[in-house]
């Protein structure tokens, strides 16, 4: 009996939700017919989280889910799942900078790129440094590592900014109005140095941005669940912001859980944003699908984020 399955989710790319296997590649509402016996129509229930993970080409990643009504947009947050290395690199590590084969890195990162059809030779990222430069991007800048900062935004199609993550945060910006995407890395420091306001801010000055339209996500990164802080963490957020509610007690003495997801919320919020998306993914948590710096006592892997937008159709 031939089945069909029809997703509610707009989307580029999928999985037969009954045979597993990439059964539509392209831009249109995803119905799926595969020869998989049942009696029953399957109806796939709309997507209610904010991200949602997908498995394409043996790569598990985590989409937006609001950024899936927008065409041109590409991105995919990876996860450990899908790559090469071996442990305690396992498997998609996209970092050279952890003692990790580069030659091994290389081919992860073709692979993850290959799932976002671009390359990397249009891919830009950065040296990362927890702090809270944010540098313009454009074409001319593609297949480049830039100086140092923790921010790139770009206005242009077919640059694909792409940095790594092991327990700090991914911030990733989308405009649909100016189309312009931000890509933003910060740990405590960058909290700390409102790297999500200098992001806002930077897209605003640079690219005509209007904060309310801009789409923020907080992505997979150590969460309140797990972030202990010492008292340096502690004192430094009470001078800059109001901290209450940011630290929970954990029981031991000048310690603390530090909620950097509520603090970048709380940054956004501050500069205008008003569509904040909160991933909800600790990486601590989860190392089954993540990297973490902190969880894996410092050998691990990163994993990668790529956005970009694609060239206007003809
Ligand atoms: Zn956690």
């Amino acid at each position: 009996m031939l089945t069909v399955a029809v997703s509610l989710r707009y989307v580029n790319q999928s999985i037969c939700e009954l045979c597993f296997k990439v059964c539509y590649n392209g831009p249109k509402w995803l119905v799926i017919f595969c020869g998989y016996s049942t009696p029953d129509l399957v109806m796939t229930q709309p997507e209610t989280n904010a991200v949602y993970p997908i498995t394409i080409q043996d790569i598990l990643i985590y989409r937006v889910q609001a950024f899936d009504n927008y065409l041109h947009l590409t991105h995919a947050i990876f996860t450990r799942k899908g790559g090469l290395s071996q442990p305690p690199f396992y498997a998609l590590n996209l970092s050279v900078s952890v003692g990790d084969s580069p030659q091994t890195v290389a081919k992860n990162i073709e692979l993850a790129c290959r799932i976002v059809n671009t390359t990397p030779n249009q891919t830009i990222s950065c040296y990362l440094v927890h702090g809270a430069d944010v540098l313009t991007v454009t074409q001319n800048n593609q297949q480049r590592v830039m100086g140092h900062a923790d921010g790139l935004i770009t206005g242009e199609p077919e640059v694909y900014l792409f940095m790594r993550f092991g327990d700090c945060t991914p911030l990733i910006f989308f405009d649909p109005i100016q189309n312009a995407v931000g890509l933003t890395h910060a740990g405590w420091r960058g909290t700390m140095k409102n790297a999500a306001g200098a992001t806002v801010k930077a897209m605003t000055r640079q690219l005509g941005c209007q904060p309310k339209d801009i789409m923020a996500v907080i992505g997979p990164s150590i969460g309140p669940c797990c972030y202990e802080v010492g008292k340096d963490v502690m004192a430094a957020a009470q001078s800059l912001m109001a901290s209450d509610s940011l630290f929970q007690p954990n029981g031991t003495p000048n310690h603390a859980y530090f909620d950097m997801w509520e603090a970048y919320r709380r940054q956004l919020e501050a500069t205008g944003v008003e569509q904040i998306i909160q991933s909800k993914l600790c990486t601590a948590c989860r190392t089954d699908e993540f990297f973490s710096h902190r969880a894996e006592k410092g050998r691990t892997g990163r994993f990668g984020v790529i956005i970009g937008l694609k060239e206007a159709a003809a």
